[in-house]
């Protein structure tokens, strides 16, 4: 058994299994967008309600929410978006591809081994010298000859209005943290909260970036998973303590080899931050950012205070002591976490008279909890398409009756399907059923009316 993943052959199976596809294909595609297949929305969604169970349903204290991905522009003045977020960029005048100042230095000096050069602490012009000092080349064509460094906005602009001379320029949001931060009030009051408590969102959010083009590593439309937590300063530290490990958990639950994860505290802060790390997975790519921690202290209540004047003060109920929180952040994009799970759970087998590859998903994020096959299409399927039925009612449940069983069960393995009901003679005649377990492929003989709960018991979570 031989977890020899490559992106490569992850790319393949997503397509000619319905999980993943290039965006926009029939048009050439469209760079660094994925859509979400059949079998993968079914994952996808899987792993988001399970990380919403375990940060909404099961947390005390913690409340849903799902705000809009169009803000108030101010929200992103208040949020320092407006005036900082955006890339170092030069065209190679040569082939005309567009590169990251900063990328190209460090990528440079990781392949010279040059240390203590940080191209974040560098001024655009100590890029631009930096680069023509050591005669850095395009990476597409080699050639040495680039633009000026011109800034890009990473925030992808559009505007409203009714009429043409009238509009305001709004963003599409670049992460969902302010949707949290804006409403802190709105839920407090509503929901009778009190600090500590914390708001969790799922939505998509947008960054107008060059990426290396990773599958869905990064890409320029992603869905982040954030939970943030409000605090007393004086606590700030215990709940940063407890989101590291609360985050390791929930990805050891879905299965992840710990021995692919670590932590990897943030060399440089924010300066708003006061401690930051991120739990890194070891991708097919090397070691790569999966989700992140963050004590953000009392930075974004304190700005939107400012930015719109409302008091974003919290009044204790028992000693009547004012503050404004402190916040530790806790974000994972949900793509970036299905490549995680995807890459974890592929492996290739060989088999007596075969070689499978099998998708060792958990239970209950497989796409399809169980497959009904009928052994013989003329004699079974009638029973087993009325099994189907009755289990579709329950969970999600693939039908298979085309090809050999063998074929049939390699189909499902390549997707993760963790039981195989066979319906044969023994279920026209004795009413029972053989299940196949995926990873161990032995057989139990279960009785119809009994067929359900053995999935179900074993899908829980
Ligand atoms: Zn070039």
């Amino acid at each position: 058994m031989e977890n020899n993943v490559t992106m490569d052959k992850l790319v393949s199976l997503c397509k000619n299994r319905g999980i993943i596809f290039q965006g926009s294909e029939i048009y050439g595609g469209m760079g660094n967008t994925w859509d979400y297949g059949p079998i993968g929305v079914e994952i996808k969604n899987n792993i988001k309600r399970a990380w919403w169970k375990k940060f909404v349903q099961e947390s005390d204290n913690s409340f849903g929410i799902d705000a809009a991905i169009l803000m108030n522009s101010k929200v992103w003045e208040a949020s320092g978006h407006t005036t900082s977020f955006s890339d170092p960029k030069m065209d190679c005048k040569e082939c005309k591809t567009r590169h990251r100042a900063d990328n190209l230095i460090e990528n440079y000096c990781a392949k010279h081994k040059i240390e203590n050069v940080i191209p974040d602490k560098m001024s655009n012009k100590e890029m631009e010298d930096f680069i023509e000092e050591h005669k850095i080349c395009c990476p597409v064509c080699g050639k040495h000859n680039f633009t000026p460094i011109r800034q890009f906005k990473l925030m992808f602009e559009t505007s409203r209005g009714v009429t043409e001379d009238n509009t305001d320029t709004i963003y599409l949001r670049p992460e969902t943290a302010q949707g949290e931060f804006v409403n802190f009030l709105n839920v407090q009051r509503s929901m009778r909260a009190k600090v500590p408590f914390g708001i969790a969102q799922i939505g998509k959010a947008f960054r107008n970036e060059i990426t290396p083009g990773n599958f869905i590593f990064r890409t320029i439309e992603f869905e982040q998973m954030e939970h943030q937590l409000f605090c007393k300063e004086c606590d700030d530290e215990k709940f940063y303590q407890e989101y590291k490990q609360k985050a390791w958990d929930f990805l050891k639950m879905l299965g992840i080899d710990e021995n692919k994860l670590r932590f990897k505290d943030h060399d440089k802060l924010a300066h708003y931050a006061k401690n930051a790390c991120d739990i890194q997975y070891n991708f097919p790519m090397g070691w790569s950012e999966l989700n992140g921690i963050h004590n953000r202290t009392n930075y974004d209540l304190s700005r939107h205070q400012e930015f719109s004047g409302k008091s974003m003060l919290y009044m204790d109920p028992i000693t009547n002591e004012k503050y404004i929180p402190y916040v530790v952040e806790y974000s994972i994009g949900a793509d970036r976490l299905m490549l995680a799970v995807l890459c974890n759970a592929y492996h290739e087998e060989k088999l007596e008279n075969e070689d499978r590859v099998v998708l060792k998903l958990a239970p209950f994020i497989a796409p399809y909890k169980a497959c009904v096959l009928p052994l013989m299409k003329k004699n079974h399927s009638e029973k087993a398409k009325e099994l189907h039925k009755y289990l579709s009612k329950y969970f999600m449940c693939d039908y298979d009756e085309s090809g050999s069983i063998g074929k049939r069960y390699r189909r499902e393995d390549e997707i993760g399907t963790p039981y195989a009901i066979t319906v044969d003679d023994e279920t026209l005649n004795n009413g029972t059923v053989t299940v196949r377990d995926r990873d161990t492929m032995k057989q139990d003989v279960v009785k119809l009316e009994d067929v359900k709960d053995y999935i179900l018991s074993r899908c829980e979570f």
